[in-house]
């Protein structure tokens, strides 16, 4: 499709279309080609007559804060939506449910968490990313993950359809979710529970002392590059599989995290793409073990 040819089918709406916009500044390996056009809407009405008037033609893709993401150097066609206005930033505690908008920041709980003295989502606030994008992927860490803490999730479809549906309904399952393609998570009810706010900071700070050792930092990267196999470690077989070293171009594999993937020197989403099936390739000879992609690969190459 045409980039002109695009815009001009989009429906006037009240938030921003931004025309080629280069994803490599909303993801954190920092790669990635252009979004044919990126739609930032105003809040939930603007989505949905977005999505109303857009014609089912178009692609579409959600991009929360893109830690989890490889966009591939040709970009991605259609509309990528961001949802990054105030409006999906909320966060509002009734009894012992929290309620998040989903383009919040994880890390933008915990000043909330600490004040409020809410235990449970420390876990939570500790990953990077946002809470849509984190449900999607049921993330999880320090033994706990979105599963063991999500009420309901408030979903808009392809439709401009607004539903509010449970958990179970979004089938969350180790590092993924199988809810269909096409919704789009606006907001999150979480259950959670009263905590002396001194205890909530001394777990935050001890989880976030743990990041601090185990995992590069200040680095770009997407975090756990390969999902863990049944009963073994991937960061174990890539050593095991002689990868620890291995790079291709500017990407190479983290010295502090043989699983993290980084964008060292100038990397292309090639660079790393190849570099990750080098290692899928090289573990599976060594070892008998297909390692699974955590990362999720999108767009053209
Ligand atoms: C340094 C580092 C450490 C990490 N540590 C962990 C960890 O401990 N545990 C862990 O689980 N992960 C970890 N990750 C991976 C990543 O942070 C999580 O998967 C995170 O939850 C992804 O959120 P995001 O908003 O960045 O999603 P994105 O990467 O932007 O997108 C991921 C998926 O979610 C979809 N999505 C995003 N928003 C929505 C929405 N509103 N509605 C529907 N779909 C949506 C996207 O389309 C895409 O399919 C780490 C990453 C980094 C860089």
């Amino acid at each position: 499709m045409l980039k002109q040819g695009v815009m001009e089918v989009l429906p006037k709406v009240r938030g921003v279309y931004k025309i080629n916009e280069p994803l490599c500044r909303h993801t954190w390996f920092a790669v990635g080609g252009p979004a044919e056009v990126m739609f930032v809407p105003c809040d939930e009405a603007d989505l949905g007559a977005f999505l109303q008037g857009c014609p089912a033609e178009v692609p579409l893709f959600v991009i929360g804060g893109g830690s989890n993401l490889l966009v591939r150097d040709g970009g991605i066609d259609g509309v990528v939506i961001k949802l990054e206005a105030p409006a999906f930033k909320k966060i509002e505690l009734n009894g012992n449910i929290l309620t998040c908008g989903a383009g919040l920041r994880n890390v933008e709980l915990q000043k909330f968490l600490v004040k409020n003295g809410i235990g449970g989502l420390e876990f939570l606030s500790t990953i990077p990313g946002t809470i849509g994008g984190s449900v999607r992927t049921n993330a999880g860490c320090y033994g706990k993950e979105v599963k063991d803490v999500l009420k309901a999730a408030r979903v808009v479809n392809r439709k401009g359809e607004l539903s509010e549906v449970s958990a179970d309904e979004l089938h969350l399952t180790y590092r993924n979710s199988s809810f269909p393609e096409d919704w789009i998570i606006t907001a999150l009810d979480f259950e959670i529970q009263e905590e002396e706010p001194e205890k909530v900071l001394e777990t935050l700070n001890h989880q976030k002392m743990q990041r601090e050792v185990s995992q590069p930092h200040n680095v770009k990267t997407a975090g756990s590059t390969f999902k863990n196999p049944e009963g073994k470690k991937a960061w174990a077989l890539i050593k095991q599989a002689g990868c620890a070293e291995l790079a291709v171009g500017g990407a190479k594999v983290s010295e502090r995290h043989a699983n993290f993937l980084v964008n060292a020197d100038g990397a292309c989403a090639r660079d790393i793409e190849n570099l990750g099936e080098e290692i899928v390739r090289r573990v599976y000879e060594n070892s008998g073990i297909k390692l699974e992609w955590e990362v999720k690969r999108v767009g053209k190459p």
